[in-house]
C-alpha cells in the first residue's frame, strides 16, 4: 500500500491545536512519537497540561447536564451518526492506525476499525436501557430504583487497541448520560486526533474531548481533577494501582483494566490442529502477543507435547514479519522501542537461564527489522514455573508451553498467578472443560475459543488484572451509572 502519512498529520495536528486552542493547549510542550516500521520520528505529539485539562473538564461538567436529559433516542441517533461516519471513513482509519501502532492492516486493524463500529451501535442501543428496578415493600409501600450518570467520565487509554478500548470508554458512558473526557494513548495519537473529528460531527459540543499528551502530564492530571466524577483506566498494573490511589484520596469511583498472563489448558482429548490454531490465535501472535487477554501461559498434556511443538513450528514459521501497511503482513513491528526491548531483555533472561527458546516467522525482503521495532515470534518449551518469563506479562510475542500429566496439576498452575484476566479449556469433552471452568480463577473463561472480544460479553479481570468490568449493559449500569433507592409511601395520600 502506498502511503504517504505526513500531509495527513500535518493537517490533524494543526487542525487539532485549532481546535484545543480555547482550552488552552498550544505547541509549547510536546512528545516525540516515532514510526514504529523504521523508528524515524513522526509529528511530535502537544502535551495537555493540568490548566488545559481543568479547562475540558469544565466544559464536559457544563455540557453534561443537556446531553444527559435529552432523551435515549437522541443519544442513540448521535452514536449512531458517528459509528455510520467510522465506517465511512475506515480506508483512512486503517493505514493511519497501522502506521502509528505498527499493527498489520489485513491481520489486524480492518478488524479493530470494525469492531469498533460495532461498538457505538451495540452501545447506542442500550441508551434505551438505563433502568432500574421496583419492590413492593408491604402494603402502600414502593421502594424503586432509578440509574443516573455519574456526570463527567475521564477514560483512559492504552495503545495496544486504541480505537476498540477508547470506544468501550466513549459509547458507554456516553449512552448512560455522562461526558467524557479521554486521555489517548501516545502511540496512537493522530488516529484518535481523526476520530474526534469524526465525533465532532455528530456529537454536540464538549460531550466527548480527546486530550492527548504523556501519562505523567496528562493522564496524572485528568486523574486528579476535581470535577471528574468517575474514572475508567486501561492499562498497566504499575499505573493501575497509582490511578486507583489517585481515586481512594478523592473518594471517586474508578474501574481498573489492567493486565494478564493467561493460561490455556490443552486436554489430552483436543485435536492438534485445533489447539495450535488456538494458541496462535489466542497468543494474538499477529499484534505481537500486544494483547491483554494474550493466552500466554500453555499447559499442554504431555502425551501432545511432541505433536504440538511440530505443529506449532509449522504455523508460527509461516506468519510473514514486514511493514504494517504491506498486506502480505501478518505481524508488524512491536509499538515501540521500549516494548521491543522489554520482550527482548525477557528472551535474553531465558537465554542466559538455558531454557528452550525457539524462534519463528520469515521477514519480508525490504523489511526494516534493525531500524523498526520488529520481534519474532518466540516458544519457550518448558520454563520453571517460576521464572520471570512463565509469571510476568511480557506483553509480546513470546508463549509458554508447559507439559502436564494430570489436569488438576494443569489447573493449580494455571490459577497460580498474581493475575486473573482471561483463561480458556481446549478439549472434546464438554464436561470435563465445563468443571475446568468452574474452577479457573479468570474474569472471563472460554471453552474451545479465545475469540476476540465482542460487545455483549462482559470483560474485566479479577487480582491484580482490575476490578470492574466494560462492555455489556450491566457492565456499563455498573460502571457509568449510580444507583439512587427511593420509597413511596403511597398510604395516605
Ligand atoms: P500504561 O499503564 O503505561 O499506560 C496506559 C495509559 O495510561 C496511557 O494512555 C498512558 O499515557 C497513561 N498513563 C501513564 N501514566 C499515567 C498516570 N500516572 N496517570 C494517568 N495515566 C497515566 O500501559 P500501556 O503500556 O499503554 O498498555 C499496556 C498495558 O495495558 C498492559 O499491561 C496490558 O495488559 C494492559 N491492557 C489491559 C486491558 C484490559 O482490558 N484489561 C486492555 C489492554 C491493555
Amino acid at each position: 500500500m502506498t502511503y504517504d502519512p505526513s500531509p495527513i498529520i500535518g493537517s490533524l495536528r494543526s487542525w487539532y491545536l485549532d481546535r484545543m486552542a480555547p482550552f488552552g493547549l498550544d505547541d509549547t510542550a510536546t512528545v516525540p512519537a516515532f514510526d514504529p516500521a523504521t523508528g524515524v520520528e513522526i509529528a511530535a505529539i502537544p502535551v495537555a497540561n493540568a490548566a488545559t485539562v481543568d479547562a475540558v473538564v469544565a466544559a464536559a461538567r457544563s455540557a453534561q447536564p443537556l446531553w444527559s436529559a435529552a432523551s435515549a433516542s437522541d443519544r442513540a441517533r448521535a452514536l449512531l451518526a458517528a459509528a455510520d461516519a467510522v465506517e465511512a471513513a475506515t480506508d483512512e482509519l486503517v493505514p493511519l492506525l497501522a502506521f502509528e501502532t505498527g499493527k498489520a492492516v489485513r491481520t489486524e486493524c480492518h478488524g479493530e476499525v470494525s469492531l469498533l463500529v460495532e461498538i457505538l451501535r451495540y452501545f447506542a442501543g442500550l441508551a434505551h436501557e438505563v433502568k432500574g428496578h421496583t419492590t413492593k415493600l408491604g402494603d402502600g409501600v414502593l421502594g424503586f430504583v432509578t440509574r443516573h450518570p455519574y456526570g463527567v467520565v475521564g477514560g483512559i487509554v492504552p495503545w495496544n487497541v486504541p480505537l476498540m478500548l477508547m470506544g468501550y470508554k466513549v459509547a458507554a458512558p456516553l449512552a448512560a448520560g455522562n461526558t467524557a473526557v479521554i486521555k489517548v494513548p501516545e502511540q496512537a495519537t493522530y488516529t484518535l486526533i481523526r476520530m474526534q473529528q469524526l465525533f465532532d460531527e455528530h456529537l454536540p459540543a464538549d460531550v466527548c474531548t480527546f486530550v492527548t499528551g504523556d501519562g505523567e502530564a496528562t493522564g496524572q492530571s485528568l486523574v486528579t481533577n476535581d470535577g471528574v466524577d468517575k474514572i475508567s483506566f486501561t492499562g498497566s498494573v504499575v499505573t493501575g494501582r497509582a490511578v486507583g490511589v489517585e481515586a481512594a484520596r478523592r473518594i471517586r469511583p474508578v474501574t481498573l483494566e489492567l493486565g494478564g498472563k493467561s493460561p490455556m489448558i490443552v486436554l489430552a482429548d483436543c485435536d492438534v490442529d485445533l489447539a495450535v490454531d488456538g494458541i496462535v490465535q489466542s497468543m494474538r501472535f499477529t499484534r505481537g502477543g500486544q494483547s491483554c487477554t494474550a493466552a500466554s501461559r500453555v499447559y499442554v498434556h504431555r502425551s501432545m507435547l511432541d505433536q504440538v511443538r511440530a505443529t506449532l513450528a509449522g504455523r508460527l514459521n509461516a506468519l510473514v514479519i514486514g511493514p504494517p501497511l504491506d498486506e502480505a503482513t501478518d505481524c508488524g513491528p512491536m509499538v515501540s522501542q521500549q516494548q521491543r526491548d522489554t520482550v527482548l531483555e525477557f528472551l535474553a533472561a531465558a537465554e542466559a537461564d538455558g531454557l528452550d527458546v525457539c524462534r519463528y516467522g520469515q521477514v519480508t525482503n525490504g523489511t526494516a527489522f534493525e531500524e523498526g521495532y520488529y520481534v519474532h515470534p518466540y516458544a519457550i518449551f518448558e520454563p520453571p514455573a517460576t521464572h520471570r518469563v512463565a509469571t510476568e506479562e511480557i506483553f509480546g510475542p513470546v508463549v509458554c508451553i508447559f507439559a502436564y500429566d494430570d489436569v488438576n496439576e494443569a489447573l493449580q498452575a494455571a490459577n497460580d498467578s498474581e493475575y486473573g484476566l482471561s483463561a480458556s479449556v481446549w478439549g472434546r469433552d464438554v464436561s470435563t472443560c465445563l468443571q475446568l471452568a468452574d474452577r479457573l480463577q479468570a474474569g472471563i473463561v472460554q471453552i474451545n475459543q479465545n475469540a476476540i472480544m465482542v460487545p455483549g460479553i462482559a470483560y474485566g479481570g479479577i487480582k491484580n488484572s482490575g476490578i470492574g468490568k466494560e462492555s455489556s449493559l450491566e457492565a456499563m449500569l455498573e460502571t457509568y451509572t449510580w444507583s439512587k433507592t427511593n420509597i413511596l409511601n403511597y398510604r395516605s395520600s
